[in-house]
């Protein structure tokens, strides 16, 4: 079996280093945000070239409380992608304020510059760019607009740790960015958490108040905040992480390459990196009108896929009062139809890899025959 995202042979290969942590963690006697928080924190900002990082419970709250600490709430818009996981929605409409969907670029399916200021009302506080399956958004001209139109930029990050764009990481090109270290995402651990990157000190200052309870000395409460923490153990196993995540995005693009060059003339459409930006393969996703037919051969096979999203954020049930219908996002709406994923991690065996390719261009050539 050919597993898309192998977690557990990654896990594997960082055994001992995590067990001895843990172990460190047990007899520290802190648990949670202690000193492993702290570290993890100060290496990312460091890492990604920002001030401060704050780390909370997962990506989703990541989101929630940015939006919530820069006081987006009630009657404010804020504009994104109909093209990503529902959390980047959802963090929006959470906090209370209205999302506002823009289209995508057919080539780097991220939310497309121009799409975004045909969207702009005296309403809206805020964009989200996402860098989805691990390549950077239209950041310069997305931070124009912003600048343009007095937005504050908020990137979610959380499927593109260690992209760059321009030389510069992800999570440095906003006003704040969003992480997520949810295990299947390409800096995971083995459980929830999250980060926030920025420049700004007000900003984490009040994440840091937000995350738990309100709080800026224990048991006086200045606003009603959350409990959305990271465990040190986390932090602890998210530090080993830290220290192998260059060299894994290194062998996930090594891959893609790989798969560029197998399927460059199999009739699939494959994932576009811009030039002026390093993409790092969370997924490795191709388009096809025959996807279904694809995956059932893969699966047959013992290959696994994944349909990365199989329904535009428009078009979900939950926001049938926004009003949208089918056709508003055509670029989304036709990767929703047409894309899937292909088994991508720094631990894919290349004969495995392979052997996908094999499989898929015989089912290529198949259904040309008929
Ligand atoms: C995973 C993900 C999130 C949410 O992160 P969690 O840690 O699962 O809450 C938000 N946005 C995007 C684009 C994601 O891929």
């Amino acid at each position: 079996m050919i597993q898309l995202i192998d977690l557990k042979k990654q896990f594997q290969s960082v055994k001992s280093e995590i067990l001895q942590e843990i172990e460190h963690v047990l007899d520290s006697g802190q648990y949670i945000l202690g000193p492993k928080v702290r570290e993890l924190e100060k290496s990312i900002a460091t890492k990604l070239g920002v001030l401060d990082a704050v780390a909370v419970g997962n990506g989703t709250d990541a989101l929630v409380l940015t939006l919530e600490a820069y006081g987006i709430g009630n009657g404010d818009e804020v504009i994104t992608s109909p093209f990503t996981f529902f959390a980047s929605a959802e963090a929006i409409s959470r906090v209370g304020a209205t999302p506002i969907f823009a289209d995508v670029d057919p080539v780097t399916y991220t939310i497309s510059p121009a799409k975004i200021e045909e969207k702009i009302t005296s309403a809206t506080k805020a964009i989200i760019p996402v860098h989805i399956f691990g390549q950077s958004a239209d950041m310069d001209e997305i931070m124009d607009l912003a600048k343009k139109y007095q937005l504050i930029v908020i990137e979610d990050a959380c499927q593109a740790f260690g992209a760059t764009y321009k030389d510069r990481a992800v999570g440095s090109l906003g006003d704040a960015a969003c992480f997520s270290f949810f295990p299947t995402k390409n800096l995971g651990t083995l459980g929830d958490g999250g980060i926030i990157t920025t420049s700004d000190l007000e900003l984490s200052k009040k994440i840091r108040s937000l995350r738990t309870h309100g709080t800026s000395k224990k048991y006086y409460h200045d606003t009603i905040g959350y409990n959305s923490r990271l465990d040190e153990i986390h932090a602890a196993i998210l530090l080993i992480l830290l220290n192998k995540i260059d060299s894994w995005n290194d062998k996930r693009r090594e891959l893609a390459l790989r798969y560029n060059q197998a399927l460059s003339n199999a009739t699939l459409t494959l994932p576009v990196e811009k030039n002026d930006r390093s993409h790092i393969y969370h997924l490795y996703c191709v388009g096809s009108e025959k996807r279904d037919q694809f995956i059932e051969r893969l699966t047959k096979e013992d290959i696994h896929t994944g349909v990365y999203y199989p329904l535009c954020l428009h078009l979900q049930n939950v926001y049938a009062h926004l009003g949208y219908k089918k056709g508003d996002f055509p670029v989304s709406e036709k990767l929703s139809e047409t894309l899937f994923a292909l088994p991508m991690s720094p631990f894919l065996l290349e004969s495995d890899q392979d052997h996908v390719v094999k499989v898929l261009r015989r089912e290529v050539e198949n259904s040309s025959d008929n």
